[in-house]
């Protein structure tokens, strides 16, 4: 049976036309699910008991079901899910001075298998629905509720486990389904999705009419030390990588993305290499997130040092390249990526 949140709004709308129904009811629907968060098609008293019934018979409330929550002290929460066949995912909650950002999964491990993450500790077993990424951002809506009623999600970014873009439809449906003003309603500017830079996702990505953003995982600032880090450099390198971002840029009608540069220390710190990132990127018109390495026992890199990430940035904002540091969270639980769910496959 197929869940009912596995849904955006129009192939709700859709399915409601092959159903002999207006497209109206779409409109219904969401309301229950999103604005009065209902779990049965009994609670939807403007649906006629007929129609409510047809819905029954073809649709379930199905969202993986959360196994395991862990509650840092300040204030992240990151939390298991379990799904149908059993398999399970992670997800972060973050608290920021302009909200509740959520980190969802994509996929069920990761075959990308990138030198410092722990995602790719375990081996892609397959991708996740929209309704089990949408699960992961509706239960952290439903504990943000719970603790106040003001309270709901207002970022979604999708930077957890697994490659977005080698799960291009889901995720898509997934992002149109939050970004719904009839569903959660979360403005694209406040979501977020991060390709370790396949390009042909990146490609299609710029002619959806999107105002999402896009982040790059690029982490080195030549290919001969991408290749280190990132396999997927081999398939598609610098030279294919930068164009379709600069392609990205005129298709989307002049979005900017993140680089997302992770400082690994002695490796990739230096300001030689700041110049270096910079030539290479100047023409995207990218902004950098530089990224503390949350280090990995299992990887053996090490974190540079604060002033070494200091002077990196100063160096960019010189160049006026736009750059922030990213804020650490939550690393008395686990919360570097794939961490938790390694942990508990470990035991
Ligand atoms: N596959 C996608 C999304 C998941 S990774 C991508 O590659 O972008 C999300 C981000 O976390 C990426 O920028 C990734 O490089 C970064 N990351 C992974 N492991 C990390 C670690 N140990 N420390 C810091 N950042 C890490």
């Amino acid at each position: 049976m197929k869940s009912i949140y596995g849904f955006s709004y129009p192939e709700l709308e859709e399915e409601m036309l092959s159903l002999g129904q207006s497209k109206f009811r779409a409109k219904q629907i969401y309301a229950w699910l999103y604005k009065k968060d209902v779990t049965s098609f009994d609670e939807m008293t403007d649906i006629s008991k007929a129609f409510r019934d047809e819905l029954k018979s073809r649709y379930d409330f199905y969202v993986p079901e959360c196994t395991v929550r862990q509650e840092s002290k300040d204030g992240t929460v990151k939390s298991l899910f379990r799904m149908k066949d059993g398999e399970e995912v992670e997800s972060v909650l973050m608290h920021y001075v302009y909200g509740y950002a959520v980190c969802v999964s994509s996929q069920v491990g990761c075959n990308m298998g990138c030198a410092f993450c722990a995602s790719g500790l375990l081996k892609r077993k397959r991708n996740l629905t929209a309704e089990e990424m949408l699960g992961q951002v509706l239960s952290y809506d439903r504990y943000l509720k719970e603790k106040d009623e003001n309270l709901r999600v207002s970022h979604v970014v999708v930077m957890g486990t697994g490659e977005p873009f080698d799960n291009y439809d889901n995720v898509l449906s997934f992002v149109r389904n939050v970004n719904s003003p009839f569903g959660l309603d979360i403005g694209a500017r406040h979501i977020t999705v991060s390709t370790c830079g396949i390009v042909p996702g990146i490609l299609r990505f710029g002619k959806e009419g999107l105002q999402i953003n896009l982040a790059i995982s690029l982490h080195a600032p030549d290919d001969e030390r991408r290749d280190r880090l990132m396999p997927i450099n081999k398939a598609y390198p610098l030279e294919k990588l930068i164009p379709a971002i600069i392609q990205y840029y005129k298709d989307s009608g002049g979005r900017r993305c993140t680089f997302e540069y992770v400082m690994i220390k002695d490796f990739n710190d230096s300001i030689a290499d700041a110049k270096k990132l910079y030539n290479l990127i100047y023409p995207t018109h990218g902004f950098v997130n530089l990224i503390p390495l949350n280090p990995v026992k299992e990887k053996g890199l090490l974190r540079s040092d604060d002033e070494r990430i200091d002077a990196f940035h100063r160096y960019l904002l010189s160049k006026g390249i736009k750059s922030t540091i990213r804020k650490e969270f939550g690393s008395d639980i686990d919360a570097a990526c794939g961490q938790l769910r390694a942990k508990y496959a470990n035991k």
